[in-house]
């Protein structure tokens, strides 16, 4: 399966893109999606959880209680490692596992955090949506009702335009112009990944 890897800061509009690509057919495999379903009740992964942190990082359904788990490793650098350590293998071995059982002619694989996770190899090629960070900021402002302070911390913890930049094989513009011409930057992106698929297929 051909893997098309979308990445973008906070607010860039990786869900939107990603909505626009499921739309031309195209199967749609979401890192943050499988993040939640590897903790899921009757999990390993949360058995192993519980009996690192304790019953009360559970909430009253059973579920794992994210907030409770972010600050039990918020600035505690060895949970911190621990808990990827577990999680990171399980959801990378998911994300492979969904995209190879993709039936579209390439598969779009969503990763707010690729570049930070160093996670490029897992993909043929790199798609970097990009705006600039005040154009971030206030996408994200708007949307999730948040401080412009909470928006910068956010920008701040994340790899910047540069790093994401560095690591794209290709750049989708989601700022300048109308929605019709992101709309045909999205279409001429999706052309050329269904001939890079094609010829990929006729090599194997
Ligand atoms: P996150 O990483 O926070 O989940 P994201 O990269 O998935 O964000 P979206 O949720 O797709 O980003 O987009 C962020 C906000 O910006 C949404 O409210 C979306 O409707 C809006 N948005 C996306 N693309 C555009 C655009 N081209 N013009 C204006 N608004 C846009």
């Amino acid at each position: 399966m051909y893997v098309v890897a979308i990445t973008g800061g906070i607010g860039s509009g990786k869900t939107t893109i990603a909505n626009q690509f499921a739309a031309l057919g195209i199967e749609v495999v979401d890192a943050d999606v499988i993040a939640r379903e590897v903790v899921e009740p009757g999990s390993p992964a949360l058995a192993a959880i519980v009996s690192h942190f304790g019953s009360d990082i559970l909430n009253a359904q059973g579920e794992l209680d994210r907030r409770a788990l972010r600050d039990r490793i918020f600035n505690h650098q060895e949970e911190k490692l621990w808990l990827n350590a577990l999680l990171h293998p399980l959801i990378r071995q998911e994300m492979l596992r969904q995209c190879a059982a993709a039936s579209s002619p390439y598969c779009l694989l969503v990763v707010p955090l690729l570049v930070e996770n160093r996670l490029t190899g897992l993909a043929d090629r790199v798609l970097v949506i990009d705006v600039d960070e005040e154009t971030q900021i206030e996408r994200t402002c708007r949307r999730d009702g948040v401080s412009r302070a909470q928006a910068e911390a956010i920008l701040a913890s994340q790899a910047s335009r540069a790093e994401r930049l560095a690591a794209a094989d290709d750049v989708l513009d989601n700022q300048s112009g109308t929605s019709e011409t992101i709309q045909a930057r999205i279409l001429a992106l999706h052309e050329t990944y269904l001939v890079f698929a094609s010829q990929q297929a006729r090599q194997l």
